[in-house]
């Protein structure tokens, strides 16, 4: 049987897909099927046909796999924002397991590494740290609220995928806290209320871009950022004012203002309204100060689950020099300072560096440094070869030619954080002729979506 574009096909899916889609054969010919697991038996409706798969959307489920459960949210199956709540976690867990070691297998060529199950999330719900909201003048609308009288002019929430300048009107968020979704609403309201326009994702034009917010776990504090296309004092103030007002918990209000048309929520200024400039969080025994726009692990009791594995395959003595690179704000740099010589974090954002520094200082650490800069530029000044390389690429992984210099430069350990399992297998093709990679720790960061981070131990060849 051929499958046709808009033909309604009955099958099964028989396994979860890289990207997070079920996967069902038709004759052998893969159909990838948005928002199925494993075990369901579905009437799918093909919406796209390539030459070596097609994509399909469920027109009806026949017989649900025991893998499902009722998403709490209400938004599940629409928003972006996670797609996975309707697979049980364990079930999350063991096919993020399987991602990772499937890529080792498919892109690294490397058969029976060693992948560990997957490390859990303390919390599935409420755990992200940071949420950005996007404001547009074209409010999609769920399927409840078609044909009602709902204002669809205005929206404050989560983007659909597949349409980008339609937003979800989103009451709350289960990946945040819920002060942070009566934060939420009452921003919302005041927007609403205001006489300033909401933007226009498609337009260009209006005035509240984004709502971003913030939450420090260690304090139970909140940061408020509400970025507008233009300064206007008089707008944003009295909301400010308002959330002072309404929430002991928010402790800082700031104003990104962009005039750029890309849907990035950072400033190319920024004003401070209220409170304090900054928010203070804890990772283990350390304290960091982030701003709006610094770099900040997500989910922050999952980041001291990350970097505790990260310290166990560093395993240092005490006299180890160790270089990291890709270090953002130092937190790892951070992390390994008090087991090691000395560390030297190498990275390309300024601001970052900056932070890393003043990190380093509140937190009493004085045996680390940190060199700004391409680490295609930067890693080849550093004379001496470390006993240890701690490696956090980008999503994009590294760069072919940094990967030569690391062999080149030959360290006894490399420990690589990853938060694609992709690139990073792609990496270790790059490193097995003269590393052993001995171990994988999948550690569950971002529970109800199909990322995954994970840390990988590798040995010199000898
Ligand atoms: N290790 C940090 C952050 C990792 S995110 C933590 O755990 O918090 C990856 C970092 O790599 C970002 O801070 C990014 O600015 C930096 N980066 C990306 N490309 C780079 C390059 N070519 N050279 C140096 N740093 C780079």
């Amino acid at each position: 049987m051929t499958v046709k574009k808009k033909q309604i096909v009955e099958c099964d899916v028989i396994d979860v897909a890289f990207g997070g889609k079920g996967l069902a054969k038709i004759d052998g010919f893969a159909v990838f099927i948005d928002q199925t697991v494993t075990g369901d038996r579905l009437a799918a409706r093909i919406v796209r046909k390539k030459r070596n798969y097609a994509e399909a959307v469920v027109q009806e489920l026949l017989r649900p796999s025991p893998m499902r459960v009722d998403a709490p949210c209400p938004y599940s199956g629409y928003c972006g924002g996670c797609k996975w709540q309707f697979i049980d976690y364990p079930h999350q867990l063991e096919f993020k397991r399987r991602h990772v070691s499937e890529s080792l297998e498919h892109i690294a060529m490397m058969e029976g590494v060693r992948v560990h199950p997957t490390l859990p999330s303390e919390r599935v719900f409420g755990y992200r740290n940071k949420m950005e909201f996007s404001c547009s003048d074209r409010r999609w609308l769920m399927p409840h609220e078609l044909g009602t009288d709902a204002d669809i002019g205005f929206a404050l929430g989560l983007h659909v995928p597949g349409t980008f300048h339609k937003v979800l009107d989103t009451d709350a968020c289960l990946l945040q806290p819920d002060t942070g979704n009566r934060i939420l609403e009452s921003v919302r309201r005041y927007m609403r209320q205001s006489d300033r326009p909401v933007y226009g994702l498609r337009s260009h034009e209006g005035f509240w871009r984004f709502l971003m917010l913030r939450h420090s776990v260690d304090r139970d504090r909140w940061m408020v950022n509400i970025v507008t296309a233009s300064e206007d004092r008089d707008a944003v103030q009295p909301l400010a004012d308002l959330l002072m007002d309404q929430f002991t918990e928010v402790v800082c209000v700031v104003n990104n203002i962009t005039a750029r048309r890309s849907g990035v929520a950072i400033g190319e200024r920024e004003i401070h309204l209220a409170g304090e400039p900054v928010l203070t969080d804890r990772i283990g025994d350390f304290e960091f100060e982030i701003s709006a726009n610094s770099f900040f692990q997500t989910n922050t009791r999952g980041a001291g689950r990350l970097y505790e594995t990260v310290g166990r395959y560093a395993d240092l003595r005490g006299d180890e020099t160790v270089v990291d690179l890709y270090c953002g704000t130092g937190t790892i740099a951070i992390w390994l300072a008090a087991k090691a010589r000395r560390v030297i974090g190498l990275e390309l954002v300024e601001s970052a560096v900056a932070d890393a520094r003043k990190n380093c200082l509140s937190n009493g650490i004085d045996n680390c440094s940190f060199i700004l800069g391409d680490i295609k530029d930067t890693l080849e000044n550093i004379e001496t070869t470390p006993d240890l390389l701690v490696i956090d690429p980008p999503r994009a992984g590294m760069h072919k030619d940094v990967l030569k210099q690391v062999c080149r430069m030959g360290p006894e350990k490399i420990v690589y954080v990853s938060c694609n399992p992709a690139t990073m297998a792609r990496d270790m093709l790059e490193l097995k002729a003269d590393y052993t990679l001995e171990e994988v720790q999948p550690v569950d960061m971002f529970p109800h979506t199909f990322h995954i981070e994970s840390v990988a131990r590798l040995v010199r060849k000898t």
